[in-house]
């Protein structure tokens, strides 16, 4: 599942790419993602320019002449690609190629998602304080908001496990269960700790530990799993670097303890017994 690191890498690939191109056409082939997608309201596409391409938490604002903004959610399995020819890139089947915006340089911007789970809305850019999916989101982990004072008053009112804590969205935007897991483990935390208890000295490395990880999987270029692609079609290479997650039973690699598996939520929790405390 994407989260911050994979939508920033393929927003930086955007951005380098479609800016300044025109859409020439909108092509919906199928209404029925996590909302359905409105096919008279993306016709506004149509003759418009590309102009930046921001992010917000997971959420990919791509910003368009007529002060349009194209909201993007990539959900659990969804990819954009920008795509050349008329093939369809290795790891991604054409069935689930949803969308598809020709652009005047004869090549195709193309959304493609297996699960269904993903969001394409189309809004005028002063809605953007105001839409339901941005006005609900807590803070961005790399602006200085967020730093350790504001992370331990958050944590201290409350009685949530603390990776939890950090795949709240309202809280924190941008974190899902992979880099909670990577996160945690580099703070030397354990994520299972309820939220009250967190010391401010932890918080303050949990903070740390965030903005590292976080900025070292965007060098990569992100993690791949299953079918995310970043925009040019070419899969991150952080997963290379992952010290936890995933890896339930393998040894610490900074202690050799077998690496431990708690359940939190529905989600598998991966730590170092040893290390995180
Ligand atoms: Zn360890």
């Amino acid at each position: 599942m994407p989260e911050l690191p994979e939508v920033e890498s393929l927003r930086a690939s955007l951005a380098r790419t479609l800016v300044g191109r025109t859409c020439l056409s909108v092509e919906v082939r199928e209404q029925r993602l996590r909302r359905r997608v409105d096919p008279v309201a993306l016709g506004a596409l149509v003759g418009r320019k590309f102009v930046a391409v921001g992010r917000r938490g997971k959420y990919l604002l791509i910003e368009l002449s007529g002060q349009l903004l194209l909201l993007v959610h990539l959900g659990m399995s969804g990819s954009l690609t920008r795509r050349q020819s008329d093939l369809t890139p290795a790891g991604l089947s054409v069935r689930h190629d949803h969308l598809t915006l020709a652009l005047d340089d004869g090549s195709r911007l193309v959304y493609n998602d297996p699960r269904r789970f993903g969001l394409v809305r189309l809004l005028s850019l002063g809605e953007r304080d105001s839409a339901p999916e941005l006005r609900i989101l807590g803070a961005e982990p790399l602006e200085d908001r967020f730093n350790g004072g504001w992370l331990w008053r958050q944590a201290r009112r409350r009685r949530a496990a603390l990776k939890n804590l950090l795949m709240d969205q309202r809280i924190v935007a941008g974190i899902g269960n992979i880099y909670a897991a990577e996160i945690l483990f580099c703070a030397a935390v354990r994520p299972t700790r309820r939220s009250s208890r967190l010391t401010r000295e932890q918080a303050a490395r949990i903070v740390e530990a965030t903005k590292q990880v976080l900025q070292r999987s965007i060098g990569r270029g992100g993690t791949t799993f299953r079918n995310y692609l970043d925009g040019r079609g070419v899969p991150g290479r952080f997963a290379a670097e992952l010290q936890v997650y995933g890896r339930a039973g393998k040894p610490c690699r900074r202690c050799r303890t077998p690496i431990g598996v708690a359940r939190l939520g529905q989600r598998a929790t991966f730590y170092c017994p040893k290390c995180q405390r």
